[in-house]
């Protein structure tokens, strides 16, 4: 299996060495805005922990992560009044991953709008900010 590199961009935003726009922390977990989102809200949940991707995480790693994947699902459904959320998490070039540093995504979904592509358009600084105070005012709404 291919290895960790700790040089990955998700490991350097959770080193602070560079900015994003964080929804959420915890001692194991970090959540931020996708900077080119499929969709208005989409979020990335990221461990502390490292691994590439689920194939080499510890299984507590994983253990952890998905309550705070629920309580953010269950957050940007409510601030952006969204219909359903999708869940997606890839592993592997082949699969569509881009950073090697496990992540899962959440992005709200609305009735009949498709999702737009994968690691596609950036969106503008401005509109991310709003969004994340949108989920974090969810999130403190509880
Ligand atoms: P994946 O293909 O699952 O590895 O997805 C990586 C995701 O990270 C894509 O949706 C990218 O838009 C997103 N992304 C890449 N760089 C950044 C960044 N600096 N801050 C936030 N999201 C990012």
């Amino acid at each position: 299996m291919t290895s960790y590199d700790d040089a990955n961009i998700f490991a350097r935003i959770l080193r602070g060495e560079i900015p994003s726009h964080r929804v959420y922390e915890d001692a194991e977990t970090i959540a931020f805005m996708d900077v080119m989102p499929q969709g208005p809200g989409h979020l990335l949940v990221v461990p502390r922990a490292p691994s590439r991707n689920l194939l080499d995480a510890a299984p507590d790693t994983l253990a952890r992560l998905m309550p705070v994947v629920q309580k953010l699902a269950r957050a940007a459904k409510v601030a952006f009044a969204a219909d359903g959320v999708t869940v997606m998490q890839f592993n592997e070039p082949a699969s569509g991953q881009t950073v090697f540093h496990l992540h899962v995504h959440i992005i709200p979904r609305f009735a009949g709008e498709p999702l737009h592509p994968h690691s596609g358009t950036m969106e503008k600084p401005e509109i991310l900010a709003e969004h994340a105070e949108r989920v974090r005012a969810a999130l403190a709404a509880g």
